[in-house]
């Protein structure tokens, strides 16, 4: 009756020992115990078992590119894009796709299976787009990722911006990207979120921008694309990405922003590693955070969400592709260490992610696709803890990936463990 049966599998939402059964590549049971057999099984044996992780916020075409054409001095943000205006006119096609193939490989042992990516139009040639293209059809058997229109160099800005952003999203991009806070000036990055939003209801798309990633609390094109967002009926169809100025912004223009946000649906999507490497960069001490304010919008009901955007690219040479570092990040940038806080920081990774990005079949329903991953940790808290190894990647019901679990955690979890070499291992007393 089942292709394959999860046995003993602890879930986000806190329930303990289900079994979970899986049928033409669809979810099709969740329950205490499943009776009937399956042709496989395995044996989660008491771990989490989550759906993928989502990353609605990352640039694949700059990833793995640390040191090329040189390193950034500086470390800072302006420094990256001037960096990465130095060699995007030299990057080929090739090279492209298979940095981003080496990352989409990384990605999947970290049971990041849906990735929305930047692609930069600012150059004309458009060979960004052109590589990313060829790379989402690559990638879909085993990842969904979805394409982002991003005019790096400003939609006005740059010489051939609007007419680059246009080709490129009748070349099959999927969202219109944007960056107004990079304008010449606040008034022409008010235009570009105008022209942008107008864009996309034309053309049915989604909307994500980098929005306001910058310590003026007096950048505020979070206010603009908000109403614009109403303007155009575009409610739950636009993210705001960054939006790092609200960290800064005066306490009583938010008790009046937030508002708005939440009428027009906005999708917040916070960046921790890189907002807490790149912001306050301009600040001796006391030095702010940068994130944006978390908590505050996850109380008002924004759908938040949160991205890696960076892994060893000109602005920022950490990142692992795991999804959970951020969350780590996250928890500690917010001081969200509470129990249902961590529950909150875990579905932002997730639901929230997924939400952002308008997947179908998503979940750990019964009907959503079998895309599922065993953790090596008992419980969410646990995995933004440690961090832990990805057992098992499933996608539409077939294992794409398996890794060892970590011998320390073995010890950890109580289970019998030796360690090579042939040592016992004798704890320290
Ligand atoms: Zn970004």
């Amino acid at each position: 009756m089942f292709d394959l049966i999860i046995r003993n599998a602890n879930l986000p939402d806190g329930r303990k020992s289900i079994d979970i059964g899986i049928k033409a590549g669809r979810i099709a049971a969740v329950e205490r115990s499943i009776a009937a057999q399956a042709g496989e099984e395995i044996d989660a044996s008491g771990r989490l078992v989550s759906p993928p992780f989502v990353d609605p916020h990352f640039h694949l075409d700059a990833t793995l590119s640390l040191g090329k054409p040189r390193m950034n001095v500086s470390g800072t943000l302006l420094e990256g894009i001037a960096l990465w205006g130095e060699l995007r006119p030299i990057v080929t096609r090739e090279e492209l796709v298979e940095r981003a193939l080496r990352y989409c490989d990384l990605a999947v042992t970290q049971g990041l299976l849906h990735i929305r990516t930047h692609v930069d139009t600012s150059d004309p040639r458009l060979v960004t787009v052109e590589a990313m293209i060829e790379v989402r059809e690559k990638v879909a058997p085993y990842i969904d990722l979805q394409l982002v229109a991003f005019p790096q160099d400003g939609y006005y800005r740059a010489e051939a911006g609007i007419e680059a952003l246009g080709r490129a999203l009748d070349m099959g991009v999927d969202v219109v990207g944007g960056i107004p806070h990079f304008e010449r000036t606040m008034g022409e990055g008010t235009a570009s979120v105008e022209a942008l939003c107008r864009i996309a209801a034309d053309r049915g798309l989604p909307v994500d921008m980098h929005c306001d990633e910058t310590d003026d609390p007096l950048s505020r094109h979070i206010e603009t694309l908000a109403a614009q967002t109403i303007r155009f009926g575009l409610e739950g169809r636009v993210a705001g990405s960054h939006l790092t100025s609200m960290h800064s912004m005066d306490n009583y223009y938010v008790s009046k922003l937030i508002p708005l946000m939440a009428e027009a649906k906005i999708n917040v999507i916070a960046n921790p590693l890189i907002n807490i490497m790149l912001q306050g960069r301009h600040d001796t001490y006391p030095k702010r955070r940068g994130m944006t304010r978390v908590r505050e919008l996850m109380e008002a009901g924004l759908n938040v969400a949160f991205g890696h955007d960076c892994v060893m690219d000109p602005w920022y040479s950490m990142g692992s592709g795991d999804m959970l570092e951020v969350g780590h990040m996250a928890l500690h940038v917010a001081q969200m260490a509470g129990i249902e806080d961590k529950n909150r920081i875990f579905e932002a990774l997730t639901v929230n992610s997924a939400k952002t990005m308008g997947l179908e079949g998503y979940g750990m329903a019964a009907g959503c696709h079998a895309d599922l991953v065993v953790l090596q940790a008992a419980d969410v808290q646990e995995a933004l803890r440690l961090k832990p190894n990805r057992l098992v990647v499933l996608r539409r019901g077939k294992i794409i990936a398996r890794t060892a679990p970590r011998i320390g955690e073995l010890f950890l979890e109580g289970r019998p463990a030796t360690i090579d070499g042939g040592r016992d291992f004798v704890p320290a007393v």
